[in-house]
């Protein structure tokens, strides 16, 4: 008989008790006690939750303070030496890694995979020493046992973890001192009472060579033979061939599969395996995104493996982890009742788990009446007008090539808009947002409770609409924007505004340590009933002569931060977000907008994790944002920023965005990230390196930035550079922003005066 088992379980708590646990301990309002027995209470309440769903395999030590990488780590003893030797009780010293203290910048912290969570990155140095340490599992594994649940710890692998850390050149030659660490912490499991042990190694799937294999095929086979069942789990993409071959050999005692995102890896598997006794778990079950499954399509795979190695061979699973969903979908009311029942969040997951164990099971007289709930929520999804709307599907199928770019190539442009709003050399202007302050915040939180209504909250924004415009003109920036006051989020804004996206009340997911987000759901067909931010651009134009900036979010990057339908191909989505913007870009240009910025923050962060796929979704993302932007006669100038500059691979798709500006993050590397732009496939069009880092509150001086100036303009042509920061000013201080920018200024006028000779 087949079993079912989850990898892992949301951690933030159903009300976010730990983010609350978490800031209360920081601030010292709390004690260790307290935010330990908050994390005790949310372990077992989540535990209990899967037991009485009727799931066989629950995990243990998977819940985490702050981030699963970090507690490796600190489990490891790999401490930076900036860190002293601490002492591995004191919770205080455990998160001045995650946070930094006086004296110590803590670890970077980097996104986990293609998620939007993100992980603490382990430092190792060279000669690294190792000091394993279990009670970050044993500890939970009794909790969990004095409840009647023998849970399964799970463990990031030691592949994974030297992968995921920095600071060696060739870091899979730590696995010969690192494994016997792992050894002794799965001997301290297996004397602590665990049956079997769940050891993730996700970066299996990210293109590994032979080298890697071999590497990782010496250490499996050395954690093999402590005398515990190990359950190798995989997932976000598929093993590839190479990797399969090597896991046939080592037939490991249970390989887990992500049959959502690769589906087409179940063939080669069972081959490898059938002969083998290894245990299949199969992640057929999506552990990333929220909608309700098809229950009929999962049984498909299913049947195949059972068919192929007998049921009783068989784990039925998520894809991965249940962290990267929120907790319950039936206790929202915000959900239009028609969409709610679509939607399954973590709780809804473990039910459609326990019935597709029962139906797997069943003969096919019982799976109808099993599945026919699940079959009639599937089937009213994909006939309700909300996932079908005519106009937009008939737009979307007349789009030919010439929707996809602009009408004249970018030289004739940028001649025509030089006429047009003649600029002077190196042009200045910030990514878009200014200071969104305490007051500001509390303005937004007032509407949405009622305190404030929607005309008073107008004048509010158009006053700081003025402040910011006159800010700006007395700094004397070139080109201006509005400032974003109105957006509490670059997605959520526009989310609201368009039709098919879906809000819900308590859909958080942990991004890192307290930080939640609630993505948007985008549930329809989308489309934009009507203007979203014209009336704010209106606003800040009257206030001024000089050129303010359009500030829209591009299709991409609304895509990226959303959970997505599932019932098309996420591409196909994007286009209609693309049309949408692109209505709105027309509109901004029809109301006289000289200038329209279109942000694609989180292009980069859409590449799959394989070599192979990358193009084919750089092409079609690049699209999208060119399908945006064509709307923009050329006459009108089109920006976009990306918050990012590792273009390297990319670089001929980065030029086929068109932009006519481009702004990026730059001063971090002191512009070295240039290099890419310059050389052989120069970058044709406008280009705004960020000259101060926005992240820190330094304010850079004028010096610092002209240095930075001199520099890129020996990688870009000077008739091409723009002036501006590395990103948005919304999370800094007035008092920080305005002798920056000031300095910037300064900095431009002191190049321009230079008129292109080198020094400064
Ligand atoms: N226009 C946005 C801002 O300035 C861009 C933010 C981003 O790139 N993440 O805040
Ligand atoms: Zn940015």
């Amino acid at each position: 008989m087949a079993r079912t088992a989850v990898l892992g379980l949301p951690r933030i708590g159903p009300e976010r008790e730990l983010k609350l646990g978490l800031e209360a301990y920081w601030a010292g309002s709390a004690g260790s006690a307290e935010l330990l027995g908050t994390a005790a209470e949310l372990r077992a309440a989540a535990w209990r939750r899967a037991a009485a769903a009727g799931i066989d395999v629950i995990p243990c030590g998977d819940f985490s303070l702050y981030d699963h990488v970090l507690d490796t780590a600190w489990a490891l003893g790999a401490v930076p030496s900036r860190f002293g030797e601490p002492d591995r009780d004191d919770l205080d010293a455990y998160f001045a890694l995650a946070r930094g203290s006086a004296e110590a910048r803590p670890l970077e912290m980097t996104k986990w995979f293609d998620t939007n969570y993100h992980y603490m990155v382990p430092e190792l140095a060279p000669g690294q020493r190792f000091d394993p340490r279990s009670d970050h599992w044993t500890g939970p594994l009794r909790e969990a046992a004095a409840l009647g649940i023998a849970a399964r710890p799970v463990l990031l692998g030691p592949y994974s973890f030297l992968r995921l850390g920095k600071g060696l050149p060739e870091p899979l030659r730590l696995l010969d001192d690192l494994v016997p660490a792992y050894e002794r912490l799965i001997g301290e499991l297996r004397a602590a009472g665990a049956a079997e042990v769940q050891i993730d190694e996700p970066c299996l799937v990210l293109d590994p060579g032979p080298a890697d294999l071999d590497a990782f095929a010496e250490a499996w086979r050395a954690l093999a033979t402590v005398g515990v069942g190990l359950c190798l789990t995989t997932y976000f993409a598929g093993l590839q061939k190479a990797a399969i071959g090597r896991l046939g050999e080592l037939a490991p005692d249970e390989l887990h599969l992500d049959l959502v995102r690769a589906p087409g890896q179940l063939g080669p598997v069972l081959a490898a395996l059938r002969e083998e006794p290894t245990r299949l778990s199969l992640g057929v079950l999506d552990g990333r995104n929220v909608w309700a499954a098809d229950l009929d399509a999962a049984l498909v795979l299913l049947d195949r493996a059972a068919g192929a190695v007998g049921a009783e061979r068989l784990t039925i699973a998520p894809s991965c982890s249940l962290l990267h969903v929120p907790y319950e979908a039936a206790r929202e009311r915000a959900i239009d009742p028609e969409v709610r029942p679509w939607l399954a969040f973590a709780a809804e997951r473990l039910a459609e788990l326990a019935t597709l164990g029962g139906a797997l099971e069943a003969g096919p007289e019982r799976r109808d009446g099993l599945l026919a709930a699940s079959r009639a929520t599937r089937e009213a999804r994909r006939r309700s007008p909300s996932t079908n709307d005519p106009a937009v599907r008939e737009r979307a199928a007349g789009l030919g090539a010439d929707d996809y770019g602009r009408s004249r190539p970018a030289d004739e442009r940028r001649r025509r808009q030089r006429e047009r709003v003649p600029l002077p050399e190196l042009p200045t202007t910030t990514i878009g947002s200014f200071p969104q302050t305490a007051e500001i915040r509390a303005a937004r939180r007032d509407l949405r409770e009622g305190r404030l209504d929607e005309e008073a909250y107008e004048r509010f924004l158009e006053a700081r609409i003025a402040e910011v415009v006159a800010a700006q003109e007395r700094l004397g920036l070139d080109v201006l924007v509005h400032g974003e006051a109105e957006r509490g989020d670059m997605v959520e804004y526009f989310g609201q505004q368009l039709a098919g996206f879906a809000f819900s009340d308590g859909g958080w997911v942990q991004s890192y340590g307290s930080r939640c987000v609630k993505p948007p759901i985008i549930y329809g067909d989308v489309s934009r009933p009507g203007p979203m931010t014209v009336r704010w651009w209106r606003h800040a134009q009257s206030q001024t002569d000089r050129p303010v900036k359009g500030m829209l979010t591009g299709p991409v990057t609304i895509l990226q931060w959303s959970f997505v339908r599932d019932d098309q191909p996420r591409q196909q989505t994007c286009v209609q977000i693309a049309l949408a913007i692109g209505d709105e870009v027309r509109d901004l240009e029809a109301a006289g907008a000289f200038a329209i910025q279109v942000d694609e923050a989180a292009l980069r962060e859409g590449l799959p994790l394989q070599r192979a796929d990358r193009d084919d979704y750089l092409r079609w993302a690049i699209d999208c944002f060119r399908l945006a932007a064509a709307p923009a006669a050329p006459e009108t100038q089109v920006h976009t920023h990306m918050c990012y500059s590792e273009f390297n691979e990319m670089m001929e798709h980065i030029a086929r965005l068109d932009a006519d500006v481009l702004s990026i993050e730059a001063s971090r590397s002191g512009m070295e990230v240039l290099d890419a732009f310059a050389g052989e496939s120069t970058y044709p069009n406008d280009v705004g390196p960020g000259v101060y880092d926005i992240h820190s509150a330094r304010v850079p001086e004028t010096d610092e930035i002209e240095r930075l100036l001199a520099i890129a303009e020996t990688r870009i042509d000077r008739d091409r550079l723009w002036v501006n920061p590395d990103c948005g000013l919304k999370t800094r201080r007035w008092e920080e922003v305005l002798p920056a920018l000031e300095h910037m200024v300064a900095a431009a006028h002191r190049r321009r005066a230079a008129g292109g000779q080198s020094g400064g």
